[in-house]
């Protein structure tokens, strides 16, 4: 079998089983096994594929249409051009959450600023934000000590070294030290519960904790906006990854907070899924 023949074979096993994108999934798959890039594989596709190969190629398939994301067969997931390494003990970064690294970008490219990121899963949003601004001080935190080795890890290969990030074991701001920030980010867990099960195969899959944010979703985002005053240092801003549909009602919370100069940043698919606000005057 050529590998032209393997990638159709492939796109039309994975079509019939109703996956979205069968052929970019295709092409990673057998980029992986011939340890090359999405990119060489059609330069290469009249080679054949050994028989091996297409052994490991049709056990990769197997296992995607068996409900598994390709995120996590792969163990690899690219955000803002960087390749993250994934397990199930992470969230899969999402091209929407590029939004809250842009929106970051727009506030912090000339300034000197310290950024905290809260929930950081596999440390995509504050490694591509190092990665892009090396002045920014970054600071990451994770309530899963499990999470943050993954982040650690990504920070040691993306970054060369996991010391080019401060990393915090915490429970929101439970742990973190009394320091101010210029900057709070996060993309807390804001599922609404009884949304849980309606989510794709794939999502269930990821970790509840990365997911659930409680009855209406907004759990977690509530202690942020509570807690993040007393953390930031004046005209400091948090900025917040969300459902679209809870944008209202964020946007609510915030101004009761004392929270003013309220934004809402769209994703690629033109969604509201970004909201930031500068926090109000801190009584404590
Ligand atoms: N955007 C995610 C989803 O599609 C939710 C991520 C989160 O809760 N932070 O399910």
């Amino acid at each position: 079998m050529t590998i032209r023949e393997a990638l159709t074979q492939g796109v039309a096993r994975l079509r019939n089983a109703g996956i979205e994108n069968p052929g970019l999934d295709t092409a990673l798959f057998l980029a992986f096994i011939l340890k090359t890039n999405k990119e060489k594989i059609i330069l290469r596709d009249a080679e054949a594929l050994r028989e091996d190969a297409a052994a490991d190629f049709a056990g990769l398939l197997d296992r995607r249409i068996a409900g598994e994301c390709t995120a996590y067969i792969l163990g690899r997931k690219e955000f803002r051009g960087l390749d993250f390494i994934v397990t199930p003990d992470v969230l899969v970064p999402r091209p929407d959450t590029e939004t809250l690294v842009e929106a970051v970008l727009t506030i912090g490219k000339d300034q000197e600023l310290t950024v905290l990121d809260l929930c950081t899963g596999s440390g995509a949003v504050a490694i591509a934000l190092k990665h892009e601004l090396p002045s920014l001080e970054v600071y990451a935190s994770d309530i899963s000590v499990k999470t943050l080795a993954v982040a650690r890890e990504n920070a040691r290969q993306l970054l060369g070294s996991d010391g080019a990030i401060h990393f915090l074991e915490s429970d929101l701001f439970v742990s973190i030290p009394k320091t101010r920030f210029s900057l709070i980010t996060a993309n807390p867990p804001y599922v609404a519960s009884g949304e849980i099960a309606a989510l794709a195969r794939e999502v269930r899959g990821e970790p509840l904790l990365a997911l659930d944010g409680g009855e209406d979703g907004l759990d977690l985002v509530r202690r942020i906006i509570d807690g993040a005053p007393s953390y930031l240092l004046p005209g400091g801003r948090l900025l917040m990854e969300a459902d679209p549909r809870q944008m209202a009602g964020i946007t609510l919370i915030l101004e009761k907070k004392g929270y003013r100069d309220i934004r809402i940043y769209q994703d690629l698919s033109g969604q509201d899924r970004v909201i930031d606000g500068i926090a109000g005057c801190d009584v404590q």
